[in-house]
C-alpha cells in the first residue's frame, strides 16, 4: 500500500488530523482538505488513489462532490456520514461511493476499509503487474504503452488519454470528459483538438494492416476502448 495517496476531506480538523496520523502509520501519503470547496480542482490536479469524503462539509457537500467526480473519474471514494438515515442514499447506485463509514467511527476501521477498497480496485484495474494478462499496459516512467509486448512511445497527452480509457474499458468517454481527464490545468480545447489526438493515438495502436484499433469512436458520444480488438 506504500506510495498510495489518500485525500481526506473532513471539516473537523481534529478528526482529519487523527485520520492522517493513522493512515500515515500504515505508509499512506495523506493530504487533508477542510472544506468542500476546491476538492474537485485538487483531485484533477493530484489524482489521489482514494478519497475519504465527509458528507457534511462547508461550501459543497460530499454527495454533490461525489456526483460531479463520478462524471469524470473513477477514483475510489469512501463516504463518511454521521446521519444513519443517509446510508441508503450513499449506498445507492446514484451516488457511486465505493464504501461508507458511519461517524463516530473507529480510525482503525477506516484504515481497514481504505485498504479493502484499494485491494478491490487493484484487482479490477489494469496494473503493471498484470502485464501477462492484459494485452495493453502503460508505463508511466517511460511515457509509453506495451501492446502485445511491443513498446509504443506516446506523447504526454496520448498517454493520459489512453490511461483514461484504459481505466474504464468499454465505457464511452465524451470529448469533454477526456478533456477534463487529460488537461489537469482545466484547460479548454476544441473537440477537433481532442479528435486529432485520438487519431494519432489510434494510428499508433494499430499495428498491422489487418488490425483494428482498440479505440472505437461512438457517433456523437465519444470514444471507448475495446481490449478484445487487440489480437496477434
Ligand atoms: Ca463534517
Amino acid at each position: 500500500m506504500q506510495d498510495k495517496q489518500i485525500l481526506v476531506v473532513e471539516d473537523e480538523q481534529r478528526v482529519a488530523d487523527l485520520l492522517r496520523d493513522y493512515l500515515q502509520q500504515d505508509g499512506f501519503e495523506v493530504h487533508c482538505l477542510y472544506s468542500g470547496g476546491g476538492v474537485l480542482e485538487w483531485v484533477r490536479e493530484h489524482q489521489p488513489d482514494l478519497i475519504l469524503l465527509d458528507q457534511m462539509l462547508p461550501e459543497q457537500d460530499g454527495l454533490s462532490i461525489l456526483r460531479q467526480l463520478r462524471t469524470e473519474a473513477s477514483i475510489p471514494v469512501i463516504m463518511a456520514t454521521a446521519r444513519t438515515e443517509e446510508i441508503d442514499r450513499l449506498l445507492g447506485l446514484e451516488s457511486g461511493a465505493d464504501d461508507y463509514v458511519c461517524k463516530p467511527y473507529s480510525f482503525r476501521e477506516v484504515v481497514a476499509r481504505v485498504k479493502a477498497v484499494l485491494r478491490r480496485q487493484q484487482a479490477t484495474a489494469p496494473q503493471h503487474s498484470d502485464e501477462l494478462l492484459s494485452p495493453l499496459v502503460l508505463n508511466e516512467d517511460t511515457c509509453s504503452a506495451a501492446m502485445l509486448g511491443r513498446e509504443i512511445s506516446l506523447t504526454v497527452i496520448e498517454f493520459r488519454m489512453l490511461e483514461a480509457l484504459l481505466r474504464r474499458p468499454g465505457q464511452i468517454l465524451s470529448r469533454d470528459q477526456l478533456m477534463d481527464l487529460i488537461y489537469s490545468d482545466g484547460r479548454i480545447v476544441s473537440d477537433r483538438t481532442i479528435d486529432s489526438h485520438v487519431r494519432k493515438l489510434r494510428a499508433k495502436l494499430t499495428l498491422g494492416d489487418n488490425q483494428q484499433s482498440p479505440i472505437n469512436s461512438v457517433y456523437s458520444a465519444g470514444y471507448k476502448l475495446d481490449l478484445s480488438a487487440i489480437s496477434e
